[in-house]
């Protein structure tokens, strides 16, 4: 990465003024109003050891805790000397309350089956699958890999792992061959627990098949569990593989949480590869534990009759903290989901809302934006009165795709939070509380608790309201990672290397005068043009309130006289057709001349991440007329990269 040296800020271009105050009746109901954000943020960061010593004490651990934080820059630890267990927590602390019949996970498959697992039901397979790991010769600090589709069970294999104490590792199931020996390998991984296909679109993947060639080149796997989901036909290799649910029925349902140290180490998971060669972000016990808990609670302002979804795959942190443990650890009903979003048709997350009664859901921008695309028509179809809250995650939300989701989804009934938090920040580091702060379209909001941001130049002095600047963390947070997995030294460089004292969150960012943090895309993306430096995010934001375009991805270009020129892949609105003039025109008089792309391709589809996020490292090669170069394999659809290099610039 290069940085100027001399002038770091960030040109701010985009006046996005909207303020959206939250609805009146849920204000009154709220958890938090803005009075007890205020005084419980206040005391996060002037009494850090009071204030978390009240939240872990929400929870059960087999021994207190002797010091809340030992911080050692740049490592930390959490609840030092104290032991818990997160699925412990997450199970067996509300079956011991009496709630053991409450729904915790209701599931259902494209092709319309549900199943229901109440917390009694969950915690004994949880249980069982404990004993079937230890049998298989899992011990604490094992690595195991889960490769599997959104069923019951992926949640179940985590759950198992951590209460073994023994370290998971989920690749999401669209990946590759390759990608998922890469991290087999990477993290040394003894069991991979796998299933015989996944559904997707109507069709099979056949994941087994994936894993049987993953293991021709990883060394370190002793065994498969193989889960049957489709049709229990595939090969097992004896002696090797074992089918889930005959090791499951071989075990026994008296299981005991292991107690382990607040810093046993919970999970390593691989960031998602936007910017370059994925990272093992390393995750442990009482602070991740602790900081998901607060904040699935406090950001999606949860009550127990609330039926939650988020629409994350397990595969990423969203899955992670805010599909399993966060909601679990606070005992809410979770919805889970196994299929595409468009299948039978684009109406399908609606249906999923009118049919279980959904009260929040999560999703992210990319989804946000597809189903804008398609209109209005589909969701005016389902009854959506059951839903109170909106969340979005992954990417900077253009605003008007913030409002359409407000609008369209919501009623303009539901508050939105806008969440910006990474893999390595383990959960929610800045947002609205929905009862609590009015939203600005566009801009995530405020630091959660505990969470000091600053907007910063590269050599470390601190930018004022408004100043355009890179996004940093001042201090240590419970559910920070610890490293990255075997690479301690990229851990150091990468995040507390790049600017003295500070953990370096890799995005460009803005803060007004009200502390709203607005997210300007990712530092590596920033254009610089004719000495401006240029957010993506705010470009495209001005391309996508363009009434034909449905979403849009800006790079830079090497430019002779400008230094770099603006390139603008657009997707059309669905019926419109895309006018490069008319939208040069628009983005000047939106946000001014500066930013008027040089060229426009009109495109079919995006280079995004298996997580749906656009990658624009593949852009810029592309705009500059090079080859494609470097990792793909995180691509959903690399085929995308060579319709889009043999378009024509408009
Ligand atoms: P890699 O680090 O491998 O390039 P990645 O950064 O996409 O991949 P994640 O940890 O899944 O991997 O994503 C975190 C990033 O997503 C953030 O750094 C930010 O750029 C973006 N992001 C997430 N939520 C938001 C949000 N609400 N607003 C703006 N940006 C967001
Ligand atoms: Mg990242």
């Amino acid at each position: 990465m290069t940085h100027p040296s001399t002038n770091d800020h960030i040109d701010n271009l985009l006046h996005e003024n909207r303020v959206i105050a939250p609805p009146a009746d849920f204000v009154a109901r709220a958890r938090l109003t803005r009075e007890e954000y205020d005084r419980l943020y206040r005391r996060s960061l002037d009494d850090p050891d009071g204030f978390w010593s009240d939240v872990a004490g929400e929870l059960h651990w087999m021994r207190r805790w002797d010091r809340v934080l030992d911080w050692q820059e740049p490592h930390a630890q959490w609840f030092v000397g104290g032991q818990t267990n997160v699925a412990y927590n997450a199970l067996d602390r509300h079956v011991a309350a009496g709630r053991g019949d409450k729904t915790a996970i209701l599931w259902e498959a494209e092709d319309g089956e549900v199943r229901r697992y109440s917390y009694a039901e969950l915690l004994r397979e949880v249980k069982r699958a404990a004993n079937a790991l230890t049998a298989l010769g899992v011990e604490q600090g094992d690595r195991v890999t889960l490769y599997l589709p959104l069923i019951p069970e992926a949640a179940i294999a985590m759950l198992a792992c951590a209460r073994i104490g023994a370290i998971h590792s989920v690749v999401f199931g669209g990946f590759s061959v390759s990608a998922l020996a890469d991290r087999i390998n990477d993290a040394q991984s003894k069991l991979l627990v796998t299933a015989d296909a996944g559904q997707r679109r109507g069709s099979l993947v056949n994941l087994k098949a994936n894993a049987d060639e993953a293991a021709r080149n990883t060394p370190s796997l002793e065994h498969m569990l193989v889960v049957c989901r489709a049709n229990c036909d595939a090969p097992m290799q004896p002696g090797r593989d074992l089918w889930w649910h005959e090791a499951l029925a071989a075990a026994g349902d008296e299981h005991e949480a292991a107690a382990v140290d607040s810093e046993h180490p919970l999970f390593v998971l691989y960031t998602s590869g936007s910017t370059g060669k994925p990272k093992g972000v390393l995750h442990t016990t009482g602070g991740y534990m602790v900081g998901t808990y607060l904040t699935t609670q406090t950001v999606f302002d949860l009550r127990d009759d609330d039926v939650y979804w988020c629409t994350a795959d397990v595969g990423w942190v969203t899955g992670h903290s805010y599909s399993v443990y966060g909601p679990l650890l606070n005992g809410a009903t979770v919805l889970m989901y196994e299929g595409a979003p468009n299948h039978p048709d684009w109406g399908r997350f609606w249906q999923l809302v009118e049919r279980h009664r959904v009260s929040i859901l999560y999703t992210a921008p990319t989804a946000i934006r597809s189903f804008m695309r398609q209109g209005d028509e589909l969701p005016g179809r389902c009854d959506l009165s059951s839903l109170r809250l909106l969340g979005s995650v992954g990417e900077p939300i253009n605003p008007e795709a913030w409002m359409w989701y407000y609008r369209v989804i919501g009623g303009e009934r539901c508050p939105v939070v806008d969440t910006w938090w990474q893999t390595e920040t383990g959960a929610i580091m800045l947002t609205t509380l929905p009862g609590a702060h009015p939203s600005k379209p566009g801009s995530a909001g405020l630091p959660m608790f505990g969470v000091e941001p600053a907007i910063m130049t590269h050599d470390g002095e601190e930018l004022g309201p408004d100043d355009g600047g890179l996004l940093v963390i001042k201090r240590p947070w419970p559910s920070m990672l610890r490293t990255v997995y075997g690479d301690d030294e990229r851990y150091r460089k990468s995040y507390w290397g790049e600017i003295p004292h500070v953990y370096f969150a890799g995005d460009g960012a803005r803060r007004d005068a009200d502390g709203y943090v607005t997210v300007m895309g990712r530092v590596d993306d920033v254009l610089n043009v004719s000495g401006h430096r240029l957010g993506t995010m705010e470009i495209e934001s001005a391309l996508v309130a363009h009434p034909a375009v449905a979403e849009a991805a800006v790079v830079g270009r090497p430019d002779e006289v400008k230094g770099e020129g603006v390139v603008a892949f657009v997707l059309p609105q669905a019926g419109f057709t895309v006018n490069a003039g008319e939208l040069r025109a628009h983005v000047s008089r939106e946000i001014g001349a500066l930013a008027r792309p040089d060229a426009i391709i009109v495109a079919d589809a995006l280079p995004k991440t298996r997580s749906g996020k656009i990658m624009r490292r593949f852009l810029r090669q592309i705009a500059a007329g090079k080859a494609i170069e470097g990792d793909t394999s995180t691509l959903e659809d690399p085929s995308v990269l060579e319709r889009l290099a043999a378009t024509p610039l408009g």
